[in-house]
């Protein structure tokens, strides 16, 4: 049956206090945009009770029955969004919980994930009109943190980053990449913007221009950073009394994540590029698949060193660590295959257990690495 708001924070609730719960996996469905009507482009997803999605090149509006039977092509999330969920349903069902347990002094993480265009930059960060889980997130910290304390026993600091080439660069404050140093703190970007909020007024504009910063694609001038991870770091210090009344200072860490597009590689001629960014999906695929094995052998030496994304999330593997993710898809028949691919994955991500996100790294990255085994240049026949 249908899962009740009330069932869908149970569940979140068991994956926040227990070692080994599973990744909760959302489906977001967005609206035919005006090029793929214009493009006389069917409809092929339909959602059904807010769970289930279907897939399909030819049913009929309501042609329930026929999409049932159709193997492969049925779907089930823990939540699924239609093209009319605004962002506060989306916000609420993925992440409020996460929120929550920061102020516990829990760290969390929210990937999405998804082709160009499939509405990963909509869901995280949104418009002004229409603010995205980044800033919700931020907007619910403030209200409950506001619930719980008198002001001045909070400190909400934000950073936000790019990785792209395994290069990372500051989005708050662009400039030359920043290399990575290990301190106390665990691994940290040198130079880093720690961009201290007060409020959440601020945040919407301050994101939107960190977007802004995000590398184009130089064959794509007005396309922003298909390739690029967008990664917004919201980090909670709160000081509360425990059970015996001393003062305690409690850190929390929300991480919300832009994958880059997990789309087919393009017909393109820039060629060096692709081959330099496959070289280091690759890397990275190969890093993050030493991590676990190590981790998971018990092994002393785990190699985070290996990778920029490894190396930034380093904290999060070892401890506890919730993670949702959000695969984005567009309803249009012209992007049936990346929509089945990113349904393929969301719910093969559905079967990790873990207590940590690194899982889904590497559920991504073998995405990753399938897509670069697409990526060898095809004859120029085929691409004119
Ligand atoms: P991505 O980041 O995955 O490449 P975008 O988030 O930029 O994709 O979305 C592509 C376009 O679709 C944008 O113009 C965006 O505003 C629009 N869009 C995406 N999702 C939604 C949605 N749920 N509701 C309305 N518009 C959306
Ligand atoms: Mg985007």
């Amino acid at each position: 049956g249908v899962k009740s708001g009330q069932e869908l924070s149970t569940i979140t609730e068991n994956s926040l206090s227990s070692v080994g719960s599973r990744i909760l996996v959302f489906v977001r469905l967005r609206p035919m945009a005006k090029k793929e009507k214009e493009a006389g482009s069917r409809n092929c997803v339909r959602i059904v009770n807010r769970r289930d999605v279907y897939l399909t090149e030819f049913a009929s509006e309501n042609d329930y029955l026929r999409l049932k039977r159709l193997r492969g092509r049925h779907f089930t999330f823990d939540a699924s969004f239609t093209d009319s969920t605004p962002q506060q349903d989306v916000y609420s069902s993925t992440t409020a919980d996460l929120v929550e347990g920061v102020l516990q002094g829990k760290n969390g993480s929210v990937f999405c994930y998804g082709a160009t265009g499939a509405g990963k930059t909509y869901t995280m960060l949104g418009t002004m009109d229409n603010p995205g889980v980044m800033v919700l997130a931020i907007k619910d910290l403030f209200a409950k943190i506001r619930q719980r304390s008198c002001d001045g026993n909070h400190v909400v600091h934000l950073s936000y980053l790019e990785v792209y080439n395994e290069m990372v660069r500051d989005l708050l404050s662009p400039g030359r990449p920043l290399v990575l140093r290990e301190d106390k703190q665990g691994i940290t970007a040198a130079g880093l913007t720690q961009y201290r909020a007060y409020s959440t007024d601020e945040v919407m504009a301050l994101l939107q221009q960190g977007n802004k910063n995000r590398t184009t694609e130089p064959t794509r001038a007005n396309e922003t950073s298909s390739r690029s991870h967008a990664i917004l770091q919201v980090v909670a210090e709160y000081r509360v009394r425990d059970a015996s009344m001393n003062v305690v200072n409690r850190v929390g860490k929300l991480s919300l994540i832009d994958l880059a597009g997990s789309e087919r590689a393009l017909a393109t001629d820039q060629r060096t590029l692709r081959s330099l960014e496959g070289a280091n999906i690759n890397r990275s695929l190969l890093a993050l698949s030493s991590c676990i094995n190590a981790l998971v052998e018990g092994k002393k030496h785990i190699p985070y060193r290996n990778s920029k994304l490894t190396q930034l999330l380093k904290d999060s593997l070892g401890g506890v660590c919730n993670t949702v993710m959000i695969a984005n898809i567009s309803p249009s028949n012209i992007s049936f295959g990346e929509t089945q691919n990113t349904l393929h994955w969301a719910n093969r991500a559905k079967e990790i257990r873990t207590k940590c996100f690194f899982s889904l790294y590497v559920l991504y990255f073998s995405l990753l690495l399938e897509v670069t085994r697409n990526m060898i240049p095809k004859p120029h026949n085929e691409i004119f």
